[in-house]
């Protein structure tokens, strides 16, 4: 099968060529022919899979007949995080280099007078995230009845995010009779609901099984022998240092992790940088840009942060936190293994997370991963163990990061007030005038 047969203009064929693509991808294949008839898709596919070009080739062809007015685009992309709606709208400007189609891209941390300075000289495509496009439609500066195609990306990691009330209601500020592509990796109930009410007679496209791991990936784990993160981190650099390391993405669990774990990989010497939700947006794109360049060796990276991120060229995935929820797993070490590359991921696995690494198993079908043997670490938990008294307030249960998600109407995550003790809470919380060496019965409650 080739691009030609899908029913794309030449302009586009064009552009297509020029990036390289011969063959679409089985959602290409699948998702191009009938959105072009201007039917509903529901597309259940991850990311890696191609659906971005899946959903933006068959909008330029619509889009390219006819003019945006004044404050009404024409078409919608919503997607979870301002790294993936920035991912998209570059798509829309490669592929869409022969067409005079104006874009606006919607996400915060960049001034609203750009944004809305756009949309008054009115857009075909408005790529945006949640949150910021509400804010704009609040201040009155937006309509959405003009719109004839919305797209809904990464469904279900807007659910995580706490987005689907902000969805629900973007979707009913949009014309009935607009044509809906929809994206999700799963289906859990709550998005079920959401395409039932919202699309018309989907087409039904599933790619790949739910959750399963590229097979270009090499997968294997390193037993921490404590919980100490002394020991964790240099369990890391250990890895770091291997050879055949040409570059990764460290994946943490909490935003302050990330901070830690960079400024200590700095301090060794490494060539790393953090990406979370807290910095700003312009260190966040030029982070990413410099890692994309080859500046930066090494990305320590925040779930939220990291989604979707298309980053052709990773040869390595270090989960120094095994995640809370094992789907983030499967779209962790996603990163590297891309476009039939190899890839090797690895994670580090104290006692405390059998649980969550059983979970993992389970949801990627094996019954185990392979261990990797670092040398010296059980002389060092030993060394250390002597050297620091045990913390009575210490915790297994770790609070999940709130990343950047705002969800509306809720007035605080479930999964926070439910798992954060108050010791731990009062732990991570900076005693002023003691520098970094805080006596342990300071931090207790
Ligand atoms: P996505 O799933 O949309 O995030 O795309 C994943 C990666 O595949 C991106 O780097 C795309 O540029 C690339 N890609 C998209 N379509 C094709 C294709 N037909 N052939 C090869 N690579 C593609």
């Amino acid at each position: 099968m080739t691009f030609d047969e899908l029913g794309l203009e030449p302009k586009i064929l064009q552009a297509v060529t020029e990036s390289g693509y011969t063959t679409p991808t089985p959602i290409q294949i699948a998702a191009i022919p009938e959105a072009l008839k201007g039917r509903d898709i529901l597309g259940i596919a991850q990311t890696g899979t191609g659906k971005t070009a899946g959903f933006t080739l068959p909008m330029i062809q619509r889009l390219a007949r006819g003019r945006a007015k004044a404050r009404m685009p024409r078409s919608l992309v919503l997607a979870p995080t301002r790294e993936l709606a920035a991912q998209v709208s570059e798509n829309f400007e490669k592929y869409g280099k022969y067409h005079k189609l104006s874009m606006a891209l919607l996400i915060g941390g960049v001034s609203f007078g750009d944004q809305d300075a756009k949309l008054t000289r009115g857009v075909d495509v408005l790529v945006a995230t949640p949150g910021r496009l509400l804010d704009h439609f609040e201040r009155g500066r937006l309509l959405l009845s003009g719109i004839e195609v919305m797209v809904v990306d990464e469904a279900d990691r807007m659910l995580d995010m706490g987005f689907i009330p902000d969805i629900e209601r973007i979707f009913k500020l949009t014309p009935m009779k607009r044509q809906t592509l929809f994206f999700s990796a799963t289906m859990p109930p709550e998005i079920q609901r959401l395409t039932d009410t919202f699309l018309k007679d989907p087409v039904r496209i599933e790619v790949a099984k739910q959750a399963t791991t590229a097979e270009t990936i090499t997968q294997r784990i390193v037993r921490i022998p404590g919980k100490d993160d002394k020991l964790k981190r240099s369990a890391l650099r250990q890895l770091l240092e291997m050879d055949g390391v040409r570059n990764g993405i460290l994946f943490c669990n909490r935003k302050s992790t990330v901070d830690v774990v960079t400024k200590s990989l700095q301090k060794h010497g490494l060539n790393a940088r953090p990406i979370h939700g807290d910095l700003a947006q312009a260190f966040r794109t030029e982070t990413l840009n410099k890692f994309r360049s080859g500046d930066i060796k090494f990305l320590v990276a925040s779930d939220v942060a990291a989604r979707g991120l298309d980053i052709p060229d990773v040869s390595h995935v270090f989960n120094y936190d095994v995640p809370f929820h094992s789907e983030d797993y499967v779209h962790r070490i996603g990163r590297t293994g891309r476009a039939g590359r190899e890839g090797e991921a690895f994670m580090l696995v104290t006692p405390q997370d059998t649980k969550a690494l059983d979970a993992i198993l389970k949801t990627i079908g094996r019954k185990e991963i392979e261990e990797l043997e670092l040398s010296g670490l059980d002389e060092k938990v030993q060394s250390t163990a002597k050297k620091t008294p045990p913390r009575r307030h210490e915790t297994t249960t770790r609070p999940q990061d709130n990343e950047e998600r705002r969800p509306r109407g809720k007035k605080s995550s479930p999964v926070k007030s439910a798992t954060t003790p108050k010791a731990q809470k009062s732990k991570d919380e900076p005693i002023v005038g003691l520098g970094d060496h805080v006596p342990a019965f300071l931090t207790r409650t």
